[in-house]
């Protein structure tokens, strides 16, 4: 493994890929029956409605499928899971059998992502391939119940999708091993370094076996991740789709020009006069409770997700989004990484996000899969030279709005009268922030109550086992067809 020198920063060596595909290389025609996969899994594609690869999936496939290692550039909404998941399930069709109660079989392969979010969704999208086989894949992540993930590996899945974070944990307490991985992936990796995950997935890329297959997909290929390429794949297949810091062209982008205490309004306004669904960006946790609780007072359906929300309340709000029981998602950047949802209509930035790449994945939600989307950009007066910074970090052009000036004034801070409130500490400090609305409707924060006009799933969720029993016999490593070394 090479090591971070500071002369490799100033004078990172080249990458070189074993070949370089594009989008003009992938045969335009293919379908999922063209493919050199198992008859079953091909059926189970066509039963899930998967019938024409998008294109990563077109480029990546065949030579994953090869055995090759795959270093693949792509945006979100792109169907890079397929991609990823499709030689994995024929891999492990070839070389095991599920684990049944006479025999257990190893961890097979394991899937890496930044948030439990994007672990979910791909391990669902595991379950639309293998449908019956609940238990051959297993979530590892913090903020699910250990006691419930340990039991689960106990009973031998040959899957494991994880956050570095918990996996590394388990493994320093030798709760599981990793010693037979023959697949790695390496998903959001630009995101994974973003959240500090670099010393956690080290230490666990050192627990697997070298000889191995890994698959590694980034939105960029910028700094650190170079290094990180250079140290896990191993001549890779370069898949490019196109530009990957850019939105899609799809997504309709517009900027309003608004006084901070007019985005609510300017906000319900967009709420009447579009139809579909919202997803809403806030900077803050507690500013996105707000914005949710006053999107409920106003009659909307609403759901919140954010950091400091259980688990299975993120996945009872995700639920009730996707299936179209709340119109509107609030969220903060963390927690939406990876909201897979095909019908976001408006991504709204409520608040402007931190970065660019920030902008970029937030956007990303809608416009999926072919279909068109809006984006709104919430633009204060103070903020005219970040929303000109995005546009031309991007290379993008926004189409700029005058919000109505008439629209009406969120009150928030009323003057607070300290002769009767006394305030000792930061909690105290962020009750008298949010006071306006903690008054307005009792005290709980969102998420806690049942609004008027909106009526929320119960909690429910997935802090238990999610999966039911598997069968299956011994794994028998037969060998890849071409692992490229
Ligand atoms: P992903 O980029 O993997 O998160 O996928 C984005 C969305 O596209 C998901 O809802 C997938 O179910 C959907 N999708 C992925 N591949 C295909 C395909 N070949 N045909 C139709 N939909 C797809």
């Amino acid at each position: 493994m090479s090591t971070l020198t500071l002369d490799s920063i100033l004078n990172p060596e080249p990458l070189q890929p074993a070949r370089t595909i594009t989008a003009s290389d992938a045969a335009p025609e293919t379908t999922f029956s063209d493919f050199e996969i198992s008859q079953v899994l091909k059926d189970r594609l066509a039963a899930a409605g998967f019938v024409k690869p998008t294109p990563v999936q077109a480029m990546a496939i065949p030579p994953a499928l090869e055995g090759d290692d795959i270093l693949a550039t792509a945006s979100t909404g792109t169907g890079k899971t397929l991609s990823f998941l499709v030689p994995m399930v024929d891999r492990l069709e070839e070389i095991s059998k599920p684990s049944n109660r006479e025999s257990k079989s190893p961890i097979l392969a394991l899937v890496l992502l930044p948030t439990r979010e994007l672990a979910m969704q791909v391990l669902e999208q595991y379950h639309r391939l293998c449908t019956n086989l609940k238990h051959d894949a297993v979530l590892i992540c913090g903020g699910l119940s250990e006691h419930s993930q340990l039991e689960q590996v106990r009973r031998g899945p040959r899957v494991i999708v994880a956050t570095p974070g918990r996996l590394e944990d388990y493994l320093r307490r030798k709760a599981i091993s990793l010693k037979d991985v023959d697949m790695l992936v390496l998903d959001e990796v630009d995101r994974m370094l973003d959240m500090g995950f670099l010393p956690a997935i080290k230490r666990i890329v050192q627990a697997l076996p070298k000889d191995r297959q890994t698959m590694c997909y980034s939105a960029t290929l910028d700094g650190n991740i170079r290094e990180i390429v250079r140290d896990y794949v191993h001549n890779p297949v370069r898949v490019e789709i196109g530009t990957t810091s850019k939105p899609s062209d799809r997504v309709e982008l517009r900027v309003y020009n608004v006084m901070q205490d007019q985005k609510l309004a300017q906000l319900n306004k967009l709420l009447g006069e579009e139809e579909g669904t919202f997803l809403v960006f806030a900077r803050t946790k507690h500013g996105a409770d707000r914005i949710a609780h006053k999107l409920d007072k106003a009659g909307h359906t609403t759901e919140v997700i954010h950091g400091d929300r259980s688990q299975s309340q993120r996945t009872t709000a995700l639920k009730n989004f996707t299936i179209g029981k709340a119109r509107i998602l609030v969220a903060t950047d963390v927690a939406a990484r990876g909201i897979d949802v095909s019908h976001i209509a408006h991504v709204v930035n409520y608040d402007l996000p931190n970065a660019s790449d920030d902008f970029v994945h937030r956007i990303g939600r809608t416009g999926r899969a072919g279909a068109s989307g809006v984006a709104s950009t919430f633009m204060t007066p103070l903020e005219k030279g970040d929303v000109r910074k995005l546009e031309r970090e991007l290379k993008i052009a926004f189409k700029y709005f005058d919000a109505d000036k008439t629209l009406e004034k969120e009150l928030r801070n009323a003057p607070i009268d300290l002769g009767k409130q006394q305030v000792n500490d930061i909690a105290g400090l962020l009750q008298m922030e949010s006071r306006s609305w903690k008054t307005e409707g009792g005290d709980q924060p969102h998420g806690h109550q049942k609004a008027p006009h909106a009526p929320r799933g119960t909690s429910g969720g997935h802090g238990r086992s999610r999966f039911g029993s598997a069968g299956g016999g011994r794994p028998q490593n037969t060998g890849r067809r071409n692992r490229g070394r």
